[in-house]
């Protein structure tokens, strides 16, 4: 979408609204205003050749794109669900996903049953005569657990009701939900998409009619929104993507190989590996690992293998201690501790989430720099 100056890098267009040329004009937009620009809480120019992008890109017909990841699961969820329905997720999800659908749902009559993300059975046995919408995420954080996109999609179709797959961890770079038989995907773009650690985003993708006729009306009346600044700082993102994503990818999977050499290493988490149970099965709905590999260091004890964990954290220098993931700079976090510290240490253990497990989010540094920053604490 160019202006009448023809500029090369798509402009940033910060207006609340628009203007119009009479009385008759304003009143056709405002009965069609899920057409052309009006207000931006619900049209903006910038935020527009976004979500055009990411939806040519995902292989998606509609895509609405939001403030955050979760704004956009958010309003997914209370644009499809009422009182008395009931959602079926996967266990392994982001951390605020479950605590919004075992948390907050409740307070608007929404039940969820939790299933393992890899049992297609548990899946097909949890659907009960109110069930709505099936929701999961894969690889899973931070254990890289692969779900079935198509099987799961069919356990959903034969119900006849929607499945949606947040393709945060791959991006349409290296996975494409709605060609495996999604229905809706969702994205945060502060990972993967931004890459930079800039700014929040997020999108809901799916089919024309259910983005026009189900998530529109409740963007427009709630409020949701993208800022056009972030969209155009992720619009740039997505130039840079599917170059980052192969290279992060490489990067990624040559130190997963050189993590299974480590004597100090118990268990690397990678679904590039060969060693991976689902390895097959990824490498037929990914084109590449991704950028996030976890390992579980060895010790005697719980307290053993966390002081190896955080001292491995502690040394490095290169890595970033900080919970983004998808950035083109690698971090490190420890995930019994953050983002798996709230649920109790029965719960943990039954997740997998030892306190020897560290999760790695590789960037575009030299991978030779990588294996000696973890080195640094491995050896210590
Ligand atoms: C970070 C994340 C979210 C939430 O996105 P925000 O942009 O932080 O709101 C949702 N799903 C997954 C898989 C994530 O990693």
């Amino acid at each position: 979408m160019r202006s009448e100056f023809q500029e090369h890098s798509e402009s940033l267009f910060l207006s609340s609204s628009y203007i119009f040329e009479s009385a008759e004009s304003i009143a056709r937009q405002a009965a069609n205003s899920e057409k052309g620009f009006y207000y931006s809480r619900f049209s903006n120019p910038t935020v527009s050749m976004f979500q055009e992008r990411l939806a040519s890109l995902e292989g998606a017909q509609a895509c609405i794109a939001t403030a955050s990841g979760m704004s956009a699961i958010l309003t997914l969820l209370l644009s499809t669900l009422k009182t008395g329905d009931h959602v079926i997720a996967s266990q392994s999800l982001f951390g605020s996903t479950i605590q919004m659908l075992s948390a907050f749902l409740p307070r608007v009559g929404v039940e969820t049953t939790f299933v393992p993300l890899t049992d297609v059975s548990a899946w097909q046995q949890a659907i009960q005569g109110n069930t709505k919408l099936l929701f999961l995420e894969t690889p899973s954080n931070p254990l890289m657990e692969i779900g079935d996109i198509q099987a799961i999609a069919n356990v959903a179709h034969e119900k006849g009701v929607l499945l949606v797959v947040d393709n945060t961890f791959c991006s349409p770079a290296i996975q494409n939900p709605i060609r495996l038989g999604a229905d809706v995907v969702i994205h945060s773009a502060t990972k993967l998409i931004d890459g930079q650690g800039r700014v929040l985003g997020g999108a809901i993708l799916g089919r024309d009619k259910f983005i026009k006729e189900t998530i529109f009306p409740f963007v427009r009346l709630t409020g949701p929104t993208l800022s056009a600044f972030n969209a155009w700082v992720l619009l740039k993102g997505l130039e840079t993507l599917q170059i980052r994503l192969n290279r992060q990818s490489e990067s990624a999977l040559e130190l997963a190989r050189w993590l299974e050499t480590i004597p100090e290493v118990d268990r690397v988490f990678y679904p590039g590996l060969p060693s991976h149970p689902q390895h097959l099965l990824a490498g037929e709905q990914q084109r590449s690992g991704g950028s996030v590999v976890s390992f579980q260091v060895r010790g005697h004890t719980p307290e053993a293998q966390r002081n190896t964990a955080w001292s491995i954290m502690d040394r490095a220098r290169l890595f970033s201690r900080t919970a983004n993931l998808g950035d083109v700079k690698s971090t490190i976090l420890h995930p019994a501790s953050t983002i798996h510290s709230r649920i109790t240490p029965n719960e943990r253990a039954l997740a997998g989430i030892t306190e020897g497990l560290v999760r790695l989010s590789i960037g575009l540094e030299d991978p030779i720099d990588l294996k000696s920053d973890l080195l640094r604490g491995l050896n210590g």
